[in-house]
């Protein structure tokens, strides 16, 4: 899968794909990028992105004719079809659901916004799916497209070593994560539970399941069936 992303600061977006696993991918032939500079799209003496707001008031506008440029020029070249992505406060909620759709289809184009986001012209003509990380603001759309490409490519077969450790993680089953241990078994009197010492692999996996459920219940239980409250309920004998 390749993803391009445009930015105005494309360094920074680079870095997502030199680390750890995507890195892995990246070099498995598994993850493509393209981080186009979209000053390389202006036209004027001074490479501006950005302009005032028609209207007036606080805050910098980012221009809608070097985005439509860039975005016409990578698509022609890409010849194929590339969503664009734009991420902002006020797209739908990013999920596992929406990595796993995003995973299963075409390459991306990711627009990264700054100021006070972009032009709504570029909104209403040439982004196909806006996509907010949160109820919060950040400075720029860079880190949010980079949590987007994160989530998104450790979802393309080979790229995680062990698919299964992909699937059985959080919001994957429907559940959160069960706890972890590792090395050593006593740490200051703070030791590992039995079960996972025993062996037995249907014991383990039973008090895997059983954990995920509750910390489910404890910490999301929005996340849960109706069905899966009550088990968890009898669990904790409320
Ligand atoms: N004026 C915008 C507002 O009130 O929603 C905030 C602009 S923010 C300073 C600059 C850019 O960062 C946004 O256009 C968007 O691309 C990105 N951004 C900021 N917060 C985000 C979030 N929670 N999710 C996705 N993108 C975000």
């Amino acid at each position: 899968m390749k993803f391009h992303v445009l930015s105005i600061f494309p360094d920074f977006v680079s870095t997502v794909f030199q680390y750890g696993v995507l890195r892995r991918g990246v070099d498995a032939g598994l993850l493509k990028h393209a981080v186009h500079d979209l000053r390389d799209y202006t036209q004027d003496r001074h490479r501006s992105t950005d302009d005032m707001p028609f209207g007036g008031g606080p805050g910098m506008v980012m221009r809608c004719e070097p985005i439509f440029s860039a975005v016409e020029s990578i698509r022609a070249e890409a010849g194929k079809p590339l969503p664009l992505i734009y991420t902002s406060p006020a797209g739908e909620p990013f999920s596992q659901a929406i990595a796993e759709e995003l995973a299963a289809g075409p390459d991306l184009l990711l627009l990264c916004g700054r100021y006070e986001g972009v032009d709504q012209r570029v909104l209403d003509s040439l982004v196909d799916r806006e996509i907010s990380m949160g109820d919060y603001v950040l400075s720029g759309g860079e880190l949010p497209v980079m949590c987007l490409i994160d989530a998104v490519a450790r979802l393309i077969p080979g790229v995680v070593g062990d698919s299964q450790s992909v699937r059985e993680e959080s919001f994957s089953s429907g559940l959160l994560d069960w706890p972890h241990y590792t090395r050593p078994e006593n740490f200051r009197e703070l030791s590992v539970p039995e079960v996972l010492l025993s062996g037995h692999h249907a014991n383990i996996e039973g008090w895997r399941r059983e954990k995920a459920l509750l910390m489910t219940y404890r910490r999301r239980p929005e996340l849960l069936t109706e069905a899966q409250r009550e088990q968890a309920k009898q669990i904790l004998g409320l």
